[in-house]
């Protein structure tokens, strides 16, 4: 049985409209976009948080972020967009499966709220 939202996701016992997936990876919609792109890179190993990760998930890090450049390829998104990953319940990490955030297709401010 599958205990993260993201496992579900990645197993199709819930719904996600999936954009891209490979064998360590999958990109989805976010369900609630905070810009007109909304993207989510989902490892499909578990790791809850980024500071969970270990030097043996070296592989799965690194290749999160290229799918993040690969995607934005895909779409067409000029080379403009943001990632961003929230670590912890206090920096609004809702969902304890890691995932990195493609916020795109608006303008974005700084420093983040
Ligand atoms: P975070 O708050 O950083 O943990 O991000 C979790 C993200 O997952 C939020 O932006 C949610 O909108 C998104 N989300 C929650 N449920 C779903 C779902 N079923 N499909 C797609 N995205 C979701």
């Amino acid at each position: 049985m599958s205990s993260t939202l993201f496992e579900k996701i990645i197993n199709r016992e819930i719904p996600a409209d999936i954009i891209y997936e490979d064998e360590l990876s999958i990109v989805i919609k976010d369900i609630q976009p905070q810009a007109p792109t909304h993207l989510l890179i989902i490892p499909k190993k578990v790791i809850p948080k980024l500071s969970d990760g270990l030097e043996e998930d070296k592989e799965t890090l690194g290749h999160m972020m290229l799918v993040a450049g690969k995607v934005a390829d895909l779409l067409n998104l000029d080379d403009t967009f943001r990632i961003v990953i929230n670590n912890g319940a206090k920096a609004g990490q809702s969902v304890f499966h890691l995932h990195l955030h493609l916020l795109s297709g608006r303008s974005l401010n700084w420093p983040p709220g």
